[in-house]
């Protein structure tokens, strides 16, 4: 399955893949692991409006940890 293109230099992936909350809701199996669920993803969105990351703590769903 192709994974989210920008796994590789997404500070949430990077930083927070082991973190025991976004182990708990699933968000990586959720989003990053599926390149058509990862269009709805709220980094990604973010990035498109902003031309810009956001912070590594924001989830793929918006909520901050
Ligand atoms: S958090 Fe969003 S932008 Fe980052 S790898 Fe996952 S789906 Fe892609």
């Amino acid at each position: 399955m192709e994974k989210c293109e920008l796994l590789d230099t997404c500070g949430f992936f990077k930083n927070f893949k082991g973190n025991s909350e976004v182990v708990k809701q699933g968000w990586i199996k959720m989003f990053c692991e599926d390149r058509n669920k990862s269009e709805r993803c709220a980094r990604k969105k973010y990035r498109e409006q902003h031309g810009v990351a956001p912070v590594d703590n924001m989830s793929p769903t918006g909520k901050m940890l």
